[in-house]
């Protein structure tokens, strides 16, 4: 170790005292540490809008967040059951960990009133905590009634649900569709193609089985558009990051929708970096942090890709590409998810004052993360 001047020291023990990682001390002045942006994230502490973890996972979950600066996950969706048994799990850890509530659909096949009893349900899972109704993307590519006939999002007997949200005043998330790519032919010129090699059910290429891609996300704004007292956390930049001018119209068109970025940085940032940081200023008080990182019994997920246990450094690796997407304005590096389409993205740099909002206080303010002492 070189010699170091009493000042570089009493900086160094501070960083190691106030268990900040900084990058280090510059040349011309050694008082001035500057944060590593391609590392850290700038605000030190982020809200993960989109996570998935079961009771099982829960301490690995706390252990991977505490390590990539996440000081607080929502478990976007959380079946029937599989609710009530996660629910007591986390009574003590509110101001880690929320989450929201997903219907058990297979219910219907059984149950003609399922719909009728919908609602009740929801308002069960509110009571016992819930932050809000998450719709997985099984409502309108699967989702079949009592008869077996595919339901849409917009059908007359759901109402009630959204009814009932809206009365509760409980968020209501959409994961609707899936990337473009899934809904084209599944060969090797499908530029999804390892992905949906690994994630064989992913594909909603085939017609006679899936509805068409843009008559579903219809569906879901009909409902939007329908229920304005409601907000929308549309997951995954409301499944279009592909194409960012119809998201903008989206945006602009229904003001009840946030929209959180998990598994989608390889898509934003294929776009020109300009066009990426004009979406993001522009709705800057509508965009939320999101990762999609899955904590299963069996195995994990870094958004996409392969299910298994990663190491504290892939991890790292996985996170630090988010902040530098957001943070920098480095050209052609990897995007967290490489399997998600075989091509580099560009850094947008946003300033301070907009991460702020994007890592912390939009989902704040959303979930109301005060209530629960999340700091
Ligand atoms: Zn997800």
């Amino acid at each position: 170790m070189k010699n170091l001047t009493r000042r570089e020291f009493a900086n160094l023990s501070a960083t190691v005292v106030s268990g900040t990682i900084l990058t280090g001390i510059t040349a011309c002045n050694p008082n001035e540490t500057k944060l590593d942006l391609r590392k850290i994230p700038i605000t030190k502490k982020v809200i993960d809008t989109h996570l998935h973890v079961v009771p099982e996972t829960i301490d690995r979950c706390l252990q991977v967040m505490d390590e990539n600066f996440i000081r607080y996950g929502l478990n976007i969706g959380i079946r029937g059951e599989s609710f009530d048994k996660f629910m007591p799990k986390i009574s003590k850890l509110k101001n880690r960990l929320g989450a929201m509530y997903a219907f058990d659909w297979d219910l219907w096949k059984t149950d003609l009133k399922f719909p009728e009893k919908a609602p009740d349900l929801l308002e069960r899972a509110v009571e016992n905590g819930a932050l809000g109704l998450k719709n997985f993307k099984d409502l309108g590519l699967t989702v079949t009634d009592n008869n077996g006939k595919l339901v849409k999002i917009d059908d007359p007997r759901l109402m009630p649900i959204w009814e009932k949200a809206q009365q509760l005043n409980t968020v209501v998330a959409f994961h609707t569709t899936d990337p473009v790519a899934f809904f084209e032919p599944w060969t090797p010129e499908n530029e999804r193609w390892e992905e949906l090699e690994l994630h064989p059910n992913w594909s909603f290429a085939d017609r006679s089985k899936y509805p068409e891609r843009n008559s579903v996300l219809e569906q879901r704004n009909n409902v939007i558009k329908s229920f304005k007292e409601i907000t929308f956390h549309c997951a995954h930049v409301a499944n279009n990051s592909e194409n960012l001018n119809v998201l903008d119209e989206w945006m602009d068109e229904m003001p009840n929708i946030v929209v959180d970025l998990s598994a989608r940085f390889g898509e934003l940032g294929r776009h020109p970096a300009a066009d990426g940081f004009r979406f993001f200023e522009k709705h800057q008080e509508r965009i939320m942090f999101g990762t999609d990182r899955m904590f299963w019994k069996d195995g994990e997920v870094q958004g996409a890709g392969p299910s298994k246990i990663f190491t504290k450094e892939e991890d790292n690796k996985f996170y630090q590409s988010h902040w530098r997407y957001l943070q920098t304005t480095d050209k052609q590096f990897d995007h967290p998810t490489p399997i998600q389409g075989n091509w580099k993205i560009n850094g947008i740099g946003l300033p301070e004052e907009i991460l702020k909002k994007i890592y912390w206080d939009n989902a704040y303010k959303l979930y109301n993360l005060k209530q629960f002492g999340v700091r």
